[in-house]
């Protein structure tokens, strides 16, 4: 591993003097309709917008979140951008009722994505079966709707390219989301598709592999992505995360690459208009 991987990680100095004002810096899945956030949600987009970061995509979970996403969209016009999906850990027996329920929403609320969506064997291996036919349904509303998908997995890749090798339709686009996996992951990934993979805080930890996979990945296939209220980077590793934490990952990102910072802002902000159709 080259050692500048190992070099000190960016400070509150160095994320301050980056001049981020002609890049979007987004931050492309945050939770932060969660009621983690009720008592000062205000304050947290006032720090993102002053940490550069200008767009914020909220990947959806389930019915009941829905209104939620919606409601954040209204509250901060062009700064929300919405998903609609069913997150593999809601799936479980009614899925098909879940999902008959969702897909009408599609004609009510702008939305830019499918997700998030895939398989989590992490906790509970219970609905395996209901979760590959979940994402199965799924990848086929992006065939129909023209949409990305954001995919989650855990302890699910391998479900998750048996269902995509079994779809019936094309292919669709996509981002694999808070990506942790080996370089031997990504080219089976990439053996099924042209996709994104997205960064989060884990990989400013101190015993992380995902510095490492930058490289492999590509910044032309790099999303960066808080995946707030978890997973806060380092200097706020065990805190809330929020949104204004991007430049940290963004910084780390630059640095484990040897590139500027705002490169690495300005390739991230490409590939998200790119994938998403976002007018940045
Ligand atoms: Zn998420």
């Amino acid at each position: 591993m080259p050692s500048r991987l190992l070099s000190h990680l960016p400070t509150d100095l160095q994320v301050a003097t980056i001049d981020f004002k002609h890049t979007t810096m987004l931050d492309s899945h945050s939770h932060f309709y969660c009621d983690a956030f009720d008592n000062d949600r205000e304050a947290v987009v006032a720090r993102a917008r002053e940490a550069g970061v200008r767009h914020v995509i909220l990947p959806n979970e389930n019915l009941e979140s829905v209104p939620r996403l919606a409601a954040m969209r209204e509250q901060y016009p062009g700064y929300i951008s919405m998903t609609l999906g069913l997150h593999p850990e809601d799936v479980h027996d009614d899925y098909h009722d879940v999902l008959d329920q969702m897909h009408p929403m599609f004609d009510q609320y702008p939305v830019i994505a499918i997700g998030e969506i895939g398989i989590d064997l992490y906790w509970d291996k219970t609905w395996r079966i209901q979760q590959q036919h979940a994402l199965d349904i799924q990848l086929h509303w992006c065939h129909e709707l023209d949409l990305p998908f954001i995919i989650h997995c855990r302890e699910g890749l391998d479900d998750i390219l048996d269902v995509i090798d079994h779809l019936d339709c094309p292919v669709p686009r996509g981002v694999f989301h808070s990506f942790t996996g080996t370089p031997e992951d990504v080219a089976r990934i990439r053996q099924r598709g042209d996709f994104y993979f997205g960064v989060n805080g884990i990989v400013t930890f101190k015993k992380s592999a995902v510095p490492q996979l930058l490289p492999v990945i590509g910044l032309d296939r790099l999303l960066l992505e808080t995946d707030s209220p978890y997973l806060a980077p380092v200097p706020n590793r065990g805190k809330r995360n929020e949104s204004a934490n991007i430049p940290y990952i963004n910084a780390f990102i630059g640095n484990a690459l040897g590139v500027n910072p705002e490169e690495v802002s300005a390739a991230t902000d490409r590939n998200a208009a790119s994938l998403f159709g976002l007018e940045l």
